[in-house]
């Protein structure tokens, strides 16, 4: 028995497998702002990543008509509508060049959150490798943890432009690796891939037997006509793996939880095995907001494009007028910076929120290998990040000797 502050608890033994994820890294962050914000400053937050814009009106009036329809009041199926199906495979025709079959190679996803988590749990057996980008999105590391598998980090160094090494990964690693992660256009890093990359990672997993999981969350916010590919236009690609999308940035629907898996057949089959026994598919008013999004918003994603290519440019200006010299993305709702000479991410993220009262990430949030970065997520709106970047000229002085 322990003594709680409701009194005596019991000891109570929780799951060991909730010990092997990364901690909550933005829990001390949320706790500084709000003691500074309790003091009086007006903290603007450059940290999350999560689109300020609403949902085309086009997409919302959708989901309003489906929601009265009496059919989607009923559970749905982890296959989702036919129509649903169909939108997404015209979309992935007419924006990539992908031919894929909607009755076996695409299935929806409630956001890509839960497709990287269980595309994990329906491949990794405990104790394999899951090579996972770092710095990267948590949850390459979290799902394979929570299948019980390792999180090999692959470094993303800015002499290779954020492009993995893959011949530098140890073999005995490489053997014990069932599945590969990659996200490109990057976050963390703004990084793209080109179409030579990918051949040359189909290669790679032909040759050592891994499956591919593309994260395609960012391939919509592109500037300056640099269009992304999709993973699975490059040859061999749906032999190896799959590539998730997600509707979350690009058409401002992280609310939604709105996207889909789509490639290798197979492993689309394993994944709709695993589902129903956990989840019952998505909300048919949501699928037709998809619908909605892929047919009459199709071109939205390039305005809230021009949109950020505008943030973009002001931001690194005022990061020029700073002292810090950052590499314009092609891609991307983010700025990856350097942390000036002196400073950690950690002490560097803590002085511009003390300084300016502006909020950015630590690098070192999205593994060991973001340690010397931070990032900048662009999503306030334009009056915010006016303040943001004045303030920013005005409080913060590097000594430039
Ligand atoms: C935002 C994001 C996602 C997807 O988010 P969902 O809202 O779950 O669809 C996936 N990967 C990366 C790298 C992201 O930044």
């Amino acid at each position: 028995m322990r003594v709680g502050r409701n009194g005596p608890t019991m000891e109570r033994k929780f799951a060991k497998r909730l010990e092997s994820l990364p901690a909550f890294l933005f829990a001390e962050q949320k706790r500084k702002i709000e003691a500074l914000r309790k003091t009086g400053v007006e903290v603007i937050s450059l940290g999350a990543g999560d689109p300020d814009r609403p949902t085309p009106d086009v997409v919302v009036r959708a989901a309003q008509r489906a929601l009265a329809n009496p059919t989607h009041h009923r559970y749905p199926t982890n296959w989702g509508l036919d129509s649903f199906r169909g939108a997404v495979s015209a979309f992935m025709a007419s924006r990539f060049g992908v031919v894929l079959d909607p009755e076996r190679e695409i299935l929806p996803a409630l956001g890509g959150k839960e497709a990287l988590h269980h595309v994990a749990l329906a491949c990794l057996e405990e104790g394999d490798i899951c090579l996972a980008p770092d710095p990267g999105y948590p949850v390459y590391r979290s799902a394979p943890a929570l299948a019980g598998a390792h999180a090999w980090p692959l470094p993303l160094r800015a002499e290779r432009d954020f492009l993995p090494d893959l011949e530098a990964i140890p073999n005995h690693i490489r053997d014990r690796a069932n599945l590969l992660y990659l996200n490109y256009p990057n976050n963390p890093t703004g990084a793209v891939a080109s179409r030579a990359f990918f051949a040359d990672v189909v290669a790679f997993a032909k040759e050592h037997d891994i499956l591919v999981v593309h994260d395609n969350a960012y391939s919509e916010i592109t500037f300056n006509g640099y269009r992304a590919p999709s993973f699975l236009e490059t040859p061999g690609a749906k032999d190896v793996g799959v590539e998730i999308f997600s509707l979350s940035k690009g058409w401002n629907m992280t609310g939604w939880r709105a996207g889909w898996i789509a490639g290798n057949a197979q492993l689309i089959a394993r994944y709709a095995h695993l589902k129903p026994n956990i989840d019952t598919g998505m909300f048919g008013a949501i699928q037709e907001a998809v619908i909605a999004a892929l047919s009459c918003a199709r071109e939205f994603p390039r305005q809230m494009s021009a949109m950020y290519r505008q943030r973009r440019d002001l931001m690194v200006r005022t990061l020029a007028e700073i002292g810090l010299q950052v590499v314009q993305p092609k891609a991307t709702p983010f700025l990856w910076v350097k942390v000036p000479d002196g400073y950690t991410s950690a002490t560097w993220t803590d002085h511009v929120l003390r300084q300016a009262g502006i909020v950015v990430s630590a690098g070192s949030a999205f593994g060991s290998h973001g340690e010397g970065y931070f990032r900048i997520a662009l999503m306030v709106p334009d009056e915010e990040l006016d303040k943001a970047a004045i303030r920013l000229a005005d409080s913060i002085h590097l000594s430039k000797t």
